[in-house]
């Protein structure tokens, strides 16, 4: 079946405008079909093997998922924390493990699962200090060199103080304030 229609196309290949005998026609010159064959052959393969990679790279989290033990390490893996959050945690007695020996400390996948199971109580979601916007005004506000001249203590100090009371502190330009209010009760 033959028809006379002429249609401009632009080729699936090459880019270039062509005038095509069917509207379907997608590409210039069996040259460029050809081409474009191989290429979506060849993208193909490269997709195949991402994919091949990727999943390698996650087989040891998947292998992770039905372990009834995990080691620090492995616990860390399957939370995405490090290894040392995975520590202190466990230290904090945040977690519960069994310590066998000396690097062979072992915590059951169930008990992690249980943290999650009922409603953690007396939490709050502190924010870090860059993440924190503005508390109060400049002018109610010390920035941490005035506090340090005004109540002579070292800048050490006055950060150890700030995060151990959980005094709240912004950054505005290249300063950090602290509300005079909130400060002030710690040096009377
Ligand atoms: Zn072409």
């Amino acid at each position: 079946m033959s028809s006379n229609i002429s249609v401009y196309k632009i080729c699936g290949f090459c880019g270039f405008e062509f005038l095509a005998k069917k509207t379907t026609t997608k590409y210039c010159s069996l040259k460029c079909a050809s081409k474009d064959y191989k290429r979506r052959l060849k993208n193909r393969k490269i997709e195949s093997s991402n994919l091949q990679t990727i999943k390698i790279k996650n087989q040891p989290l998947i292998d992770l998922k039905d372990k009834e033990f995990l080691n620090v390490r492995q616990l860390a893996l399957l939370l995405g924390f490090s290894v040392k959050t995975v520590y202190r945690l466990i230290n904090t007695k945040r977690i519960n493990a069994y310590n066998f020996s000396e690097r062979k400390t072992l915590i059951r996948r169930c008990d992690i699962n249980a943290l999650f199971e009922k409603p953690q109580i007396g939490f709050e979601i502190v924010l870090r200090p860059t993440e924190q916007r503005k508390q109060a005004e400049i002018k109610d506000c010390y920035t941490i060199t005035e506090i340090q001249r005004k109540f002579n203590i070292s800048s050490g100090a006055l950060y150890n103080l700030i995060k151990r009371n959980n005094i709240s502190k912004f950054s505005e330009g290249k300063f950090t304030y602290v509300a005079k209010k909130d400060i002030e009760g710690y040096f009377k």
